[in-house]
């Protein structure tokens, strides 16, 4: 991997890693140990391909860019109490078997209740 895709990589790690604070541009390139011309360049690429945005800020007088995930990794939580963990019918479900979840009753009422309550089922929230 080259340095600049290096780089881009470890940058996207980071900003995904402050959730809903972000990161100010500078700090993260002090971080990385880039320039703030290279950072610059990162942050524009990363918002262009829709993994981050930016927002404008004055930070100690000056405007800056806080970079903000848009896409957070789900969280383990989000299918904690999913039917199909402790379904006794684990081991036989697929989508072309007999038991199936494309007709279980238990997990559409899961998915259901999820709805219901404002979650998505894929963790994008
Ligand atoms: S889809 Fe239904 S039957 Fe299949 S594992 Fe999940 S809860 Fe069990």
């Amino acid at each position: 991997m080259s340095r600049r895709n290096n780089l881009v990589h470890q940058a996207l790690q980071l900003i995904v890693n402050t959730g809903d604070h972000g990161v100010l541009q500078s700090e993260l390139w002090r971080k990385l140990s880039a320039s703030s011309r290279e950072g610059s360049r990162i942050a524009l690429k990363l918002e262009n391909k829709g993994f981050i945005r930016r927002e404008r800020e004055l930070f100690s007088g000056r405007w800056t860019y806080r970079l903000y995930p848009k896409r957070r990794p789900t969280s383990i939580n989000s299918i904690i109490d999913c039917p199909c963990l402790m379904c006794p019918e684990g081991f036989r479900c697929g989508a072309w078997s007999s038991t199936s979840p494309n007709k279980c009753e238990k997990l559409t009422e899961w998915i259901l209740n999820l709805m219901q309550n404002g979650t998505n089922p894929s963790g994008d929230n």
